[in-house]
């Protein structure tokens, strides 16, 4: 009933954030769900020497203790995995959006730059992926507003890149509440506009469309 209540007044679609773990799951899987769009995730990067994937997405004593057992304590290693399993994603199971393109930079805490060469090309060549497959990628909010990022899903050294790709790009607060579903988005709508994007992709009439966009909002 609360749906009907809307009834012409609100589109609701049905998607799913779905998981690509190599061999185990990814959006394939999903195939027959009928969904309207699809946004695909990396939130697991490689195995504990059990066979279990490993969360990049849990609490820093989670991370340390996995990043240590499985790649020496290599953060460059987990780092240049997770962007290019990002990349297998995109090219095997492509998905409409890119979720969350960074989440692992949240486990940086002082170890390393995000200006170091390795990274920003482990960056790009993600970057390059998405391009190659048309895929749009999320500016997501929910770092900042958690406290987990000083900055949005994807950095602003990426935000660039992606501009200058042309690469579509939509707003998201990867919300778990109601109270959530735009926090943040005048900050991303800031860095957007900072780096040359004009337009945001919208779902409409079950179609991505590019429409205006400022710090107060979209415009279509
Ligand atoms: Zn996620």
């Amino acid at each position: 009933m609360r749906l009907q209540k809307y009834k012409g007044v609100i589109d609701v679609y049905t998607g799913l954030e779905i998981d690509y773990i190599p061999n185990i799951t990814g959006p394939d899987r999903f195939k027959d769900f009928s969904l309207d769009y699809v946004i695909g995730a990396i939130h697991f990067v490689g195995n504990y020497p059990n066979g279990k994937p490993f969360s990049i997405a849990g609490k820093a004593p989670d991370f340390d203790e996995g990043l240590e057992m499985i790649f020496g304590n290599d953060f460059r290693k987990a780092a240049e995995l997770y962007f290019k399993l990002n990349c297998e994603l995109i090219q095997n199971q492509t998905p409409d959006i890119l979720a969350h393109s960074d989440l692992i930079k949240n486990h940086n805490k002082g170890r390393f730059s995000e200006n170091e060469v390795w990274y920003q090309k482990a960056v790009f060549e993600m970057l390059d992926c998405a391009k190659e497959k048309d895929v749009i990628i999320e500016v997501n909010t929910r770092g900042i507003y958690k406290n987990r990022s000083v900055e949005v899903y994807p950095s602003h050294f990426a935000l660039k890149r992606m501009r200058e790709l042309n690469i579509r790009t939509m707003l998201s607060a990867d919300t778990h509440l109601i109270t959530e579903l735009t926090t943040g988005f005048e900050q991303a709508a800031e860095v957007l506009l900072s780096v040359g994007y004009k337009e945001v992709t919208v779902l409409k009439n079950n179609h991505f469309i590019q429409v205006p966009f400022s710090t107060k909002g979209i415009n279509y």
